[in-house]
């Protein structure tokens, strides 16, 4: 139950993990449309807000002004109709003294009318007025009213529908001499009459009110509607943050305008939700930016999973895995390419010789040369310990043939790591897409044969797949397997080949050659199993020690039974001599049959020149210290430059029997050997000549002045008691 709690779990957190990986673009996106979205309603709620709020203002001071204004002329009617006040100011003669008795100071402080003006209509003239609840002497500077103002007055009065009654009158006044800023009045204005509501007579008294819009009544618009800053101008108000009513004349035409600032409420709203509003964001924003690291997080864990999955952790290349998919993909894409694949030889041996943290480096370092040898589309990828995988495009075989040339020249370009000269050695199997195989795994099955045959071959050069390779290398993994229980089935055994020196006609040594007899395919030659043998380092050397001792055993018997200055010539293998205290197996060989160190000799082909391991040179050294001759085998063969064999501490020289074929009655290889000859006295060392089978062979290298003769004219190479019936029976061979 726990345990399908846990997986439920691990599920539920993993489909969460991908959908944060898969969906982190979508969630950021819907924040930010979340954060604009909740501001953007914000932001539209309050304009619509404000716009609601603009009407409702504009409406209600535009009501509170008429308001305002009806007030007045409520206030005028109390007085205008009124029986007593009609009989005071209808007499031809007034009774002001009645008029100021209940006019002043009543009106002015408990009602509000700045200025009550008394006027008759026919004479165009105010006859009576009370300005702030005083009685003023001149009546006609009270207010300044036009001519059109009469005129409307005049026009109001007369006509019937108006019933005396009427709204309220704008004025502008500019006061006095010192105060010239104009003032703004409410006014209202009414005929008095009877409270029985007679009509009037047409040139009836006229009363009128006014009330100045000064500081107190604008003071009460802004406590009543909340407006802030209320100004009367007398143009309009042109402060878009601002709003205004029109205050208009008997006309309906603006006089003035009454302005005010205001706090829009979605503004206020605004302010109020904003630090709401903020946090909520930065929340969501924060949430976002969580989700977005978390997603990255497992981005990075994802890509280092990839990475690791997909990559060589020591190189950082791409891996079998990678190449594969890569393989894959290049070859559903049909673009022509070459495999390559390349074991680097020598490996073990430097990590033995210098420790895990040399080769590490040696490693490290051969990738980035891979690396930088490919080009966009290419691949270099790491499949073992020392193997590596490239993927070269290439369109022509000439093309190609010349990248995978340079590819090598620069690999085996020796690498310097902590004062340590390094000098890689590699096998280098190519195969070609879409000629040797069309998959991925055909392609690097191939290279792999040609990398052995590579091996094999112990050259280092690029070899490329052919078909014939692989059946023959199944044959031949079936007899390297068979070669390493040889030695323990007594299958192995040594033949002698005499050297015969050319000046005494005497033996003077042989040489031991390994032969193999399998009980089914017979006698396998040395030219096919000793290259078997070296493609497995332990085998060669197990060989090597097992041909050493025994030769060794043998030349003590026959120096000891035939003559004292015998002595045997062993091969040995390239790769013997780069295995690290290979001197120590020869010490110990010689040291076990009591034997002096001039009793062997040991014969290495000159390809050992191109190889400067520090191995290899260290045995070299040390043998020669102990005393140990060597001899360049198959001399002409290989590509020794003649400035490094004059380094190479050889005491003699074999020159190859391929030379002597049209020796003597070729001059061309006739001049060829008397140069090696030469040649080889040049470096101070002895030269023998191998393969010679007539007389003629063998006088014309002795008249040239070789030193000894090895070779079928003499002898074939013989189990020892063959030779040793040589050896007793005919000492001198020369004729
Ligand atoms: P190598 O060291 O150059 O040996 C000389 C080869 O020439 C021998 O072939 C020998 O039989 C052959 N030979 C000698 N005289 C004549 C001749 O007059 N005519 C002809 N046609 N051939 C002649 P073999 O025994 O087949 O050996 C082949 C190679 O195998 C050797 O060449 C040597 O490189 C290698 N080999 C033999 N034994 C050993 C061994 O114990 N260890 C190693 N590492 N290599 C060995
Ligand atoms: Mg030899
Ligand atoms: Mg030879």
């Amino acid at each position: 139950m726990n345990q399908h709690f846990a997986s439920c779990k691990a599920w539920v957190r993993s489909s969460w993990h991908r959908f944060l990986v898969n969906q982190t673009a979508l969630l950021t996106a819907l924040l930010l449309i979340g954060v604009f979205g909740v501001g953007g309603l914000l932001a539209n709620s309050a304009a619509h807000e404000n716009r609601e709020f603009r009407m409702l203002l504009q409406h209600q001071v535009a009501a509170g002004l008429r308001e305002q204004a009806d007030a007045l002329g409520k206030t005028l009617s109390d007085y205008a109709v009124w029986n007593e006040f009609k009989d005071s100011v209808s007499r031809t003669h007034p009774d002001y003294r009645w008029l100021s008795q209940n006019l002043t100071p009543s009106i002015y402080t408990n009602l509000d009318v700045d200025i009550a003006l008394l006027l008759d209509p026919a004479e165009r003239k105010v006859v009576y007025a009370i300005k702030f609840g005083q009685v003023l002497a001149d009546p006609s500077h009270a207010l300044p009213l036009s001519d059109e103002d009469w005129r409307w007055i005049d026009a109001a009065m007369r006509a019937p529908h108006q019933k005396a009654r009427f709204s309220a009158l704008a004025l502008r006044e500019t006061l006095g001499k010192h105060d010239r800023s104009p003032r703004l009045y409410f006014t209202a204005i009414q005929p008095v009459e009877s409270e029985q509501g007679e009509i009037p007579p047409q040139h009836a008294k006229l009363l009128l009110f006014a009330r100045d819009l000064d500081a107190p009544l604008l003071h009460s618009l802004s406590t009543s509607y909340l407006i802030r800053d209320p100004q009367v101008l007398f143009a309009p108000e042109t402060n878009p943050a601002r709003m205004s009513q029109p205050v208009t004349d008997h006309d309906g035409r603006p006089v003035a305008w009454l302005s005010w600032d205001f706090t829009p409420p979605g503004d206020a709203l605004l302010i109020r939700l904003l630090p709401g509003a903020i946090i909520l964001c930065l929340s969501l924003i924060g949430v976002g930016a969580l989700l977005n690291r978390q997603a990255r997080r497992l981005q990075r864990a994802e890509g280092e999973l990839s990475r690791l999955s997909y990559h060589d952790h020591a190189t950082g290349l791409p891996n079998r895995h990678k190449l594969r998919q890569h393989l894959d993909t290049v070859t559903a894409a049909s673009h022509p390419g070459a495999c390559v694949l390349l074991t680097l030889a020598n490996l073990a041996q430097v990590a033995e010789t210098y420790g895990p943290r040399v080769s590490e480096r040696l490693i490290t370092g051969l990738a980035a040369r891979l690396d930088g040898e490919i080009l966009a589309g290419e691949m270099v990828a790491r499949l073992g310990e020392a193997r590596f995988a490239l993927w070269l495009q290439s369109n022509s075989d000439t093309e190609r043939a010349a990248r995978l040339t340079r590819l090598q020249h620069h690999l085996l370009q020796p690498l310097t790591i902590d004062e340590l000269t390094l000098h890689p050695r590699f096998q280098i199997g190519v195969s070609l897409f879409p000629d040797d195989g069309g998959d991925a795994e055909t392609l690097l099955q191939q290279a792999g044969s040609a990398m052995q045959q590579a091996a094999r071959q112990g050259r280092q050069a690029w070899v490329r797949f052919n078909s014939g390779l692989s059946e023959a290398r199944r044959q031949q993994g079936q007899l390297q397997m068979a070669l390493r229980h040889a030695l323990d089935l007594g299958q192995l055994r040594l033949n002698y080949q005499p050297f015969v020196d050319l000046g005494s006609g005497r033996i003077i040594g042989m040489e031991a050659l390994l032969r193999w007899s399998h009980p089914q395919h017979g006698d396998v030659p040395p030219g096919v199993f000793i290259p078997l043998a070296e493609e497995d380092d332990a085998l060669i050397n197990s060989l090597g020690a097992w041909v050493l001792d025994e030769a060794c055993a043998q030349i003590a018997l026959w120096r000891r039974r035939y003559a004292p200055a015998l002595f045997i010539a062993v091969n040995v293998s390239v790769r013997q001599m780069e295995t690290p205290g290979f001197h120590h197996i020869v010490a110990a060989a010689l040291k076990r049959h009591h034997l002096p160190a001039d009793a062997i000799e040991l014969e290495l082909t000159e390809n050992i020149a191109a190889d400067s391991a520090p191995e290899l040179e260290f045995n070299l050294s040390s043998l020669q210290r102990m005393g140990v001759s060597l001899a360049i085998d198959d001399f002409g063969t290989g590509y020794a430059s003649f400035s490094y064999l004059r380094r190479f501490p050889a005491v003699r020289l074999k020159i190859d029997r391929q030379f002597f074929d049209g020796v003597p009655e070729d001059p061309q290889s006739s001049n060829l050997v008397k140069m090696i000859v030469a040649l080889g006295h040049a470096m101070g060392a002895q030269v023998i000549g191998e393969g010679v089978e007539r007389a003629e062979q063998v006088a014309f290298l002795k008249q040239i002045g070789g030193d000894i003769a090895q070779g079928y004219f003499f002898s074939k190479p013989l189990p020892p008691r063959a030779l040793e019936a040589l050896l007793a029976e005919a000492p001198y061979m020369v004729p």
